[in-house]
């Protein structure tokens, strides 16, 4: 129910991610969890319940990086337990993935993918969209994403990123909110202002039907064409 991500280069990406979710808590959750990616390699923590059980589940673990990607989670396809919550990983686990939402036609894409060999570990309508982006991927995550988004009925926010490309964090959305924070060196994305308002407020809100690529220096936001569109800036006013 809530989403937070980072691309940047301050290395406390957890508790920047940790800290976003629980200024989202007020959406309402069962479960949540963070991946980020440390050294090359994605490390993910989940725990069902409040967020102090995330809490000790990061805590002691080193998840230094400069990408991750954070969830809450409200239940609408499997029980609330660690395998349900976000984020879900691909089959080969160089892709992950946190999203807000409903697929729809999440059971039929989910039995083609069983068919072509890629394995479930969730009995979430989120899974499919990860297990999509893999099958699709070609070196280029972006590309990936756009290609399978059309295949998607339903509402999803989603924030995604692959080991394969350390400098890239991707967000879209139809139906679910999402807006992306503009800092200095560093961008966020987030469901609502206030996970992202301590760390900056320059916010461009996502449109239905837009996907954007993020880096550490830059934001470009494309339509489901695949055409490049220039949006505005917003200077939020308020202060927490
Ligand atoms: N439908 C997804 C799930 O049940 C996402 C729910 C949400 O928006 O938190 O896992």
């Amino acid at each position: 129910c809530g989403i937070v991500g980072y691309i940047g280069e301050r290395k406390e990406v957890k508790s920047i991610l940790f800290n976003g979710l629980s200024k989202l808590e007020y959406r309402g959750y069962d479960s949540a969890g963070i991946s980020i990616l440390k050294n090359g390699n994605i490390i993910t923590k989940k725990a069902v319940g409040k967020l102090v059980n995330l809490e000790k589940e990061i805590i002691n673990t080193d998840m230094k990086g400069f990408l991750g990607i954070g969830h809450t989670r409200w239940a609408t396809h499997g029980k609330p337990s660690v395998e349900n919550s976000h984020p879900h990983l691909s089959t080969n686990n160089d892709i992950t993935l946190v999203h807000n939402g409903i697929i729809e036609n999440y059971d039929i894409l989910k039995a083609a993918l069983i068919k072509k060999g890629h394995k479930f570990l969730s009995q979430t309508d989120t899974e499919v969209i990860v297990h999509l982006i893999e099958d699709a991927y070609e070196g280029d995550i972006f590309e990936a994403v756009k290609k399978i988004l059309p295949l998607l009925d339903g509402a999803y926010a989603i924030g995604v990123f692959t080991k394969n490309e350390p400098n890239k964090l991707i967000a879209a959305r139809k139906g679910s909110p999402l807006v992306i924070g503009v800092g200095k060196n560093e961008n966020f994305i987030a469901s609502d202002i206030p996970a992202i308002l301590e760390h900056t407020k320059d916010a461009i809100f996502l449109n239905d039907g837009e996907i954007a690529i993020l880096t550490k220096n830059s934001v470009e936001i494309f339509d489901l064409n695949g055409d490049k569109t220039e949006k505005n800036i917003k200077h939020i006013e308020w202060s927490l």
